[in-house]
């Protein structure tokens, strides 16, 4: 079971931990550089224009969790809209830990759907067994990265370019 930090933890904080540890403690240290990016505004578009029908849409759980939409009918169903399949294991992840912290609250949750409108296509995620303890070891692990004094190495990856954060890493 979580402790009061992990329960803490955003699923934005769970992608960028997949994504690039130091973007993790960059933006858990209140260095917020979304908003001046235009992939990121992009991203935001598409998640507010897309699905508008939907009746659960932009669903907060605490002051945590923001899941873009559910399907409540036998079982609840998380969707997520993303702009692009490029940082899809990062997306998974996220998926997975809305499905873990509503597992959490004694909620019928086992599944999610991905939704890249952009490009026409989707992707279905199960929740395994062996997921739980795959996140607990994770949140463990953000929190040790939080609580450094400074921040991780910069990683030299392709999709730097296009971080919001690639200034900041790079001058
Ligand atoms: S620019 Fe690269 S190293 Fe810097 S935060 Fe983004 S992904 Fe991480």
């Amino acid at each position: 079971m979580i402790d009061l930090f992990e329960s803490k933890i955003t699923g934005t904080q769970v992608a960028y931990y997949i994504v690039c540890k130091r973007k993790l403690w960059l933006f858990s240290h209140h260095i917020e550089m979304e908003s001046f990016s235009d992939s990121v505004l992009i991203g935001k578009l598409i998640s507010e224009e897309s699905f508008k029908r939907e009746k659960f849409k932009e669903i907060s759980i605490g002051d945590t969790l923001k899941i873009d939409f559910l399907k409540v009918d036998n079982e609840i169903i998380v969707h997520e809209v993303k702009k692009s399949k490029k940082l899809e294991e990062s997306h998974i992840w996220q998926v997975k830990y809305y499905i873990y912290r509503l597992k959490n609250l004694g909620l019928n949750c086992f599944r999610g759907v991905i939704h890249y409108p952009k490009i026409f296509k989707k992707l279905n995620v199960e929740y395994e067994e062996t997921d739980t303890i795959k996140i607990e070891q994770a949140l463990l692990k953000i929190k040790e990265i939080i609580n450094q004094e400074k921040p991780p190495e910069v990683i030299n990856k392709p999709y730097c370019r296009k971080c919001a954060y690639f200034e900041l890493c790079y001058i």
